[in-house]
């Protein structure tokens, strides 16, 4: 009987385990989690308002909970963990789905000053993830940056415009709520360094900043102007011109003089963090223009933006787990149809799928293929794979191996913690946002 571990818990490997006892009606899969919660970024990354993508969990849920099943939390593979070539002797197959676990750098003066932060580390905060630290992001504050135009930005965008009334009801932590309740920014600039028509960022994401209440999105008709795709959408793909359309509609609009205002900015690269008395200041930009071939050139005019907090999102990349491959310059492991490449030669028993297949890019619905390519590949290599002999239950070995995983009761005890301290708050199910916590639920469960 063949023996799967499935390292990640997210979309991609929760689809993957899916699709390995959908298509094999033996297999026994384990999903490996680093973190004593399941659903990777749909727990961690998924903005807490975003209640419909957020119930996706359901689905996944039904995933872990599948007889064939197990989920093992607070297992660390690689370093200070199970190393990647223990896990190959546990398992007939080891599938990689650890997404891209960072984020990009801008490699420009002033980006780690004080008040500079990724996206990816605000996200952690209001997302109550337990290596978060509890910073004081909003210290200050009054007017925000936002450097990128995909969907993160648009999210953190829109998490920072929002009043207490609209967080309160979220499994937001307490005190990331208490502090964005208390915010006193007014002004967020999202900022791209290329044209409307070449944002990431997509147009359901982007309508909802302007149904904000309390906020007035502005967009200067002079700066989308500049955008051939935009004076001409009828070449662009449906996508983006939706976006155009919209964008459009903002600049249009005449001011409401509501409280907050986003402003949503174009063909302009940052070139340096300004400090103020020890923290960023401003953002100065170069003013860019089309270079005819879908990129941008520096003109050399600037602009600064003024900005207490600047949240840099500039997407995802992956990082290297001890023991695979690693293509630094995309950031992936290196794989053919979901089978790793060990010097361009398959390694029988690793497997990949998700961001750290193919990278950071695609909605969730984007890991289902993804996995099955894998899953494909898999089962098609099982008949070899399930000679080889296994030690029995690796659960049982990992247990002597001094690893006790938190096991879906575990997380069913964490469930109930969260769903009590809300209730104590006087709101619905409220995260809880430190290893100490969570562990301390999770060992509570009464089995
Ligand atoms: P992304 O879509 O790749 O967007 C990154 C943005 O950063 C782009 O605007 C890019 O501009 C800009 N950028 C990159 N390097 C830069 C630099 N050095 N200086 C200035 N700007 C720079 O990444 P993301 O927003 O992190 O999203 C990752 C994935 O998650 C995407 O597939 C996204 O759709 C998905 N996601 C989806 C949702 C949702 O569906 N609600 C929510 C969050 C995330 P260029 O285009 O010029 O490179």
């Amino acid at each position: 009987m063949l023996r799967v571990a499935v390292i990640g818990s997210g979309p991609s490997g929760c689809y993957t385990a899916q699709s390995l006892v959908q298509q094999d009606s033996e297999v026994l899969v384990d999903v490996l989690d680093r973190l004593p919660c399941p659903y990777g970024l749909v727990r961690y990354g998924v903005a807490p308002d975003h209640e419909k993508i957020k119930s996706l969990q359901n689905n996944l849920r039904t995933v872990l909970e599948h007889e064939r099943v197990r989920f093992f939390g607070g297992v660390q593979v690689g370093p200070g963990g199970v190393p990647a070539t223990r896990l190959r002797e546990l398992y007939h197959a080891v599938v990689y789905c650890v997404g891209a676990a960072t984020d990009r750098r801008l490699g420009i003066p002033g980006e780690d000053l004080p008040g500079s932060w990724s996206a990816t580390e605000f996200v952690s905060w209001y997302s109550a993830h337990p290596d978060s630290a509890p910073e004081r992001f909003l210290l200050g504050a009054r007017s925000a940056v936002v450097i990128g135009v995909g969907n993160v930005a648009v999210d953190v965008t829109r998490m920072l415009a929002r009043g207490p009334a609209e967080l309160s009801p979220t499994d937001m932590p307490q005190a990331a709520l208490t502090s964005l309740a208390a915010s006193r920014v007014t002004q967020i600039h999202m900022v791209g360094r290329r044209g409307a028509s070449q944002a990431r960022f997509t147009t359901k994401e982007l309508r909802e900043l302007g149904a904000l209440p309390d906020t007035e999105v502005a967009v200067d008709p002079e700066e989308l102007a500049l955008d051939p795709g935009y004076l001409d959408p009828s070449g662009l793909p449906a996508a983006q011109r939706r976006n155009v359309e919209v964008l459009r509609g903002w600049a249009e609009a005449p001011a409401k003089g509501a409280p907050r205002r986003i402003r949503v900015r174009f063909f302009l690269r940052p070139v340096e963090l300004l400090a103020d008395a020890g923290r960023v200041g401003a953002v100065r930009f170069e003013r860019t223009a089309p270079d005819g071939r879908g990129g941008v050139r520096g003109t050399g005019r600037f602009e600064d933006i003024e900005a207490q907090l600047v949240l840099r999102s500039v997407g995802y990349r992956g990082v290297p787990l001890e023991g695979l491959p690693f293509d630094p310059a995309t950031g992936t492991v290196p794989h053919q149809a979901g089978r790793v490449l060990r010097d361009g030669v398959i390694s029988p028993g690793e497997y990949v799928a998700g961001w750290i297949k193919r990278g950071p890019t695609g909605v969730i619905g984007t890991n289902r293929p993804c996995a099955k390519e894998t899953v494909t590949s898999l089962l098609e290599d099982a008949p070899v794979l399930v000679h080889e002999e296994l030690p029995g239950d690796p659960l049982t070995a990992l247990r002597a191996e001094g690893i006790e995983p938190v096991e879906w009761a575990g997380w069913q005890a964490i469930e109930r913690a969260e769903a009590e301290l809300g209730a104590s708050l006087g709101r619905g199910v409220v995260k809880l946002p430190d290893w100490e916590s969570l562990l301390s639920a999770a060992r509570s469960d009464a089995s």
